[in-house]
């Protein structure tokens, strides 16, 4: 992902795109069949070039030769992408290009020359300006979920991170999140009225400034808390804190998404799972937890052409294929569920289709992040599982939305939501 690069500095990256179309698949080697072999939702919707990865870096290169500016149609292709990382991962089996960075890089610039983001993301940042969240719900509601049940702790050096979609929207999986580190025995505690938005939604659209001050907010008040650990179970808030914030404000803190959190504590033996849910489930790696989350390492050098197809980096820049992402945590933690037997989808891990929400489209575009959820469904589908897996509120959000549009016979779940069912009745 972009650390703060500004589009000029790709003008060479988009120049050597060759038009060759493989950022529109995963990686030949992954593909089991044709019909899910594609890796890009906004292709798959809007068929057209420019709505690619590599349509997306020619436009870049017209942006920053003068011969385009930013047209409501130009925004249009920016904005209808769930910065799902797909082609990045697909180009460097051929051209080492990150067109995400790129498009990262547009979205910046349009907001810097007040052409972007979309209104509907304008709304929402304002939202986020005022009441801290994206929804413009009080506050000082947003704990308004937690149960009685839960005791925190007052000086617990373990803080659970729950972001705008678990407080406000998805509060189930903010409750079970609560019940089964509780149930394990963790002292933990909150950051109350302290807890602003992490600015995943805003930096996503673009707007890098708002995004900044969001992560100051949030890196300082875990550090005056003295907080050592910090557990969420957002991937858009896991990606933006390990990815993104680093680059802002160093922190001191280590980051976990609740599924390698459950996972350790599965393993350490402070969670024991006596429940048997005896069903068939497939697990959906959230984009922002999977393939963009890998750690960034910003990268200033130069690359030149020694033979025609043949590039030399100095010093070599570290390539990110999207493998290091959180793949192997939630699987642990679902296949130690008694009775539950995971299979898994065609496209896995860093070749992962996208659920569709993110990068702002469930905002602006809802139409296309149900196409998109439901094309994710028909894989499911097809595993025969009778549960749907994942680790993310805002995925679970939009994949519940297609579920119910198509009545798929198929219940969603939170790897939370999941381990909460299959603790003994009365907690460990
Ligand atoms: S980030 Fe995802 S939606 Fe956007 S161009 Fe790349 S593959 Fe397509
Ligand atoms: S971005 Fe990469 S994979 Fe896509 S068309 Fe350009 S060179 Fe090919």
């Amino acid at each position: 992902m972009n650390t703060g690069n500004v589009l000029e500095d790709y003008e060479k990256m988009a120049a050597k795109c060759l038009r060759c179309s493989f950022c529109k698949f995963i990686p030949q080697v992954a593909i089991k069949s044709q019909e899910f072999s594609t890796t890009c939702p906004s292709i798959d919707r809007y068929n057209f070039h420019s709505y690619s990865g590599g349509g997306r870096l020619v436009m870049a290169l017209a942006l920053l030769t003068n011969r385009l500016e930013f047209s409501p149609d130009v925004l249009d292709v920016i904005y209808k992408c769930t910065a799902c990382g797909g082609c990045d991962v697909a180009c460097k089996y051929l051209n080492r290009l990150e067109p995400l960075e790129v498009i990262q890089a547009i979205r910046e610039k349009a907001v810097e020359v007040h052409a972007g983001p979309m209104p509907a993301h304008q709304a929402y940042t304002q939202r986020v300006q005022s009441a801290h969240n994206p929804y413009g719900e009080d506050h000082k509601r947003r704990f308004a979920w937690l149960p009685d049940d839960v005791k925190l702790s007052d000086n617990a050096s373990v803080a659970y991170f729950v972001g705008c979609t678990s407080a406000y929207r998805r509060k189930e999986i903010a409750i079970a999140t609560a019940r089964v580190l509780g149930a394990a025995g963790v002292k933990f505690t909150i950051l109350g009225e302290e807890e602003f938005c992490c600015g995943s939604p805003l930096l996503r659209v673009g707007d890098r400034k708002a995004f900044e001050e969001l992560a100051r907010h949030n890196i300082e008040a875990l550090q005056r808390r003295g907080i050592r650990q910090v557990v969420m179970n957002c991937a858009g808030c896991y990606s933006i804190f390990k990815v993104e914030y680093p680059h802002v404000q160093s922190y001191g803190f280590r980051v976990y998404h609740t599924s390698q959190y459950f996972a350790q504590l599965l393993r350490n033996g402070k969670l024991k799972l006596a429940t048997p849910i005896p069903k068939i489930a497939t697990y959906h790696d959230p984009c922002h937890l999977g393939r963009c989350a890998e750690p960034y390492k910003t990268w200033r050098g130069i690359q030149f052409k020694v033979l025609t197809f043949i590039q030399l980096a100095i010093p070599p820049k570290p390539f990110l294929r999207g493998n290091r992402g959180v793949y192997g945590p939630p699987r642990e933690v679902i296949r130690q569920i008694p009775g539950l037997k995971l299979v898994e989808m065609e496209r896995n891990q860093e070749y992962a289709y996208c659920c569709g929400a993110g990068g702002g489209v469930k905002a602006a575009f809802p139409e296309f992040a149900l196409y998109t959820a439901k094309n994710r469904l028909r894989e499911v589908k097809k595993t025969g599982a009778e549960i749907l897996v994942s680790a993310c509120p805002f995925c679970s959000t939009n994949l519940q939305d297609a579920i119910r549009e198509t009545g798929e016979p198929i219940q969603y779940f939170d790897i939370s939501e999941l381990l909460l069912q299959s603790l003994p009745k009365g907690g460990t």
